[in-house]
């Protein structure tokens, strides 16, 4: 189930791109989900407010994250919940797996959490004998189908009713050509209550942790964090540094912004406040880094860290709706994926800042208000510096500027161009051109604009 690819954005969104009825659907159920949340932001006269007060509510967490975070842990701690640090990805799993181990759990179930999609904690605890079930229904889908997640909130946004019904088919015995969502959803139902039932463990994500009370919330529309955690004798969640907000009242903030943005609800289903563990249980935190702390310190990224993750800004992309998740071959996907992605590998992930319009519309949806596109614009800057963007396209474009910088070159590389595109098209619309492959290049015109005028002027005079 490992995202790792050697093909970079404009290649898998060909692949995506190969089923056209599919790329027509995704887009146009995402931007039903975008105009969802328009509905419900709109209902609310202070919409603006909460996003600016929940923007600088964040901006004071991340100018002083450490003292929140051992204020945290502090509480936590007198709560009765046992904290560990993980500094990366490796750390956290190794804290995980050691948990398990040392109380000879080889089964647990797990609730969505992106984190441990970054960390792949599945596919560690799998190597290391552990069964992980995905209680989320999306998640559980897309962990049958043996595929990450292409969506932070809807995790198997890509697929059609009809797949998910020969996966349960395949999976877990349901009738053969069944489809219908209800029945699909009641097959799944039956098959994750023995899970429940039967598993000591239960790991789950952490959307917001308060530092005043050491407390955790977890959201969910399906109960199924809850279920999990009620039911195991250890509950572990994994945590990033970025999580935590001052005092419980700012959770007000955030949870009206939250659904609303995902998905247009007034709130979750189910907001679940995590404080202390039941007598006989366990409640252990798992804080993670990861190269939080680096993008913290990067002035012009910092804001990325304010992200919720209500996908907001993957729902209303233009470039997201029609290359599909996948294409971004990170755990987050979409406009914040592209501008996470790069400071945990600049060169793994130099593809990602390029793939966007820059139109700005993830900006204007942030509940957050992160200036997302602006990021992505710097992120290229960076990139380019860096030496991570591909050799062949640094050189074209010295040779653009150079072009654009001179009318004698201009006008020469504008008719040697409409030559090319005439009697030689093959140069430039081939497979060596990925952006060619989604798109049909225009016809060139006989003239520039600069002789059609002047060739009008000289009529006129
Ligand atoms: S960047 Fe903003 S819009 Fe995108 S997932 Fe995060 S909070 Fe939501």
């Amino acid at each position: 189930m490992s995202t790792a690819t050697t093909k970079d954005h404009p290649h898998l969104a060909a692949e995506f791109n190969r089923d056209e009825p599919r790329v027509n659907w995704h887009d146009e159920t995402l931007w039903w989900v975008r105009a969802k949340r328009d509905i419900a932001a709109h209902k609310l006269p202070e919409w603006e407010l909460l996003r600016e007060t929940a923007s600088q509510i964040k901006f004071n967490v991340l100018s002083n994250l450490s003292t929140y975070l051992e204020q945290f842990e502090a509480n936590a701690i007198k709560n009765g919940i046992i904290v560990h640090w993980a500094a990366d990805a490796a750390e956290h799993n190794q804290i995980v797996h050691n948990l398990l181990e040392q109380r000879g759990i080889t089964k647990m179930v797990k609730s969505k959490s992106m984190l441990t999609e970054e960390c792949h904690l599945n596919e560690y605890l799998k190597e290391q004998g552990i069964d992980v079930i995905d209680s989320d229904l999306g998640e559980r889908i897309v962990q049958l189908a043996n595929e990450p997640p292409s969506h932070i909130v809807l995790p198997c946004i890509h697929k059609k009713k009809e797949e998910i019904g020969d996966i349960f088919h395949e999976h877990l015995g349901s009738a053969k050509g069944e489809s219908d969502p209800k029945i699909l959803t009641e097959t799944a139902r039956q098959h994750l209550r023995e899970v429940f039932l039967t598993r000591r463990a239960a790991l789950t994500g952490v959307n917001f942790a308060v530092a005043e009370t050491g407390e955790f919330v977890i959201c969910t529309n399906e109960g199924n964090a809850d279920m999990g955690a009620h039911l195991a004798e250890i509950h572990i969640a994994s945590m990033g540094i970025e999580k935590i907000i001052p005092e419980r009242k700012h959770l007000g903030v955030f949870l009206r912004l939250l659904t609303r943005s995902a998905t247009g609800q007034p709130i979750t289903t189910y907001s679940s406040h995590f404080s202390k563990p039941q007598d006989g249980t366990e409640i252990h935190i798992v804080i993670v880094d990861n190269g939080r702390s680096i993008q913290l310190g990067r002035e012009e990224f910092r804001n990325s860290l304010k992200c919720i993750r209500c996908g907001a800004c993957m729902n209303t992309c233009p470039v997201y709706r029609k290359s599909g998740g996948h294409s971004y071959h990170t755990a987050v996907a979409g406009p914040i994926g592209s501008i996470l992605a790069p400071n945990l590998d600049m060169k793994k992930y130099a593809d990602l800042p390029f793939a966007s319009t820059l139109c700005g519309s993830c900006s204007n949806v942030c509940p957050v208000k992160i200036d997302i596109h602006d990021q992505l614009y710097k992120w290229r800057q960076v990139i380019v510096k860096e030496g991570y963007s591909p050799k062949a396209k640094t050189m074209a474009m010295k040779a653009m500027a150079l072009t654009l910088a001179s009318p004698t070159l201009y006008r020469m590389g504008g008719k040697t161009g409409r030559l090319v595109f005439k009697y030689a098209p093959f140069a430039v619309n081939n497979k060596l051109n990925p952006w060619y492959n989604q798109r049909e290049m225009p016809k060139a015109p006989d003239e520039s604009f600069g002789e059609w005028y002047a060739k009008r002027k000289g009529a006129k005079n």
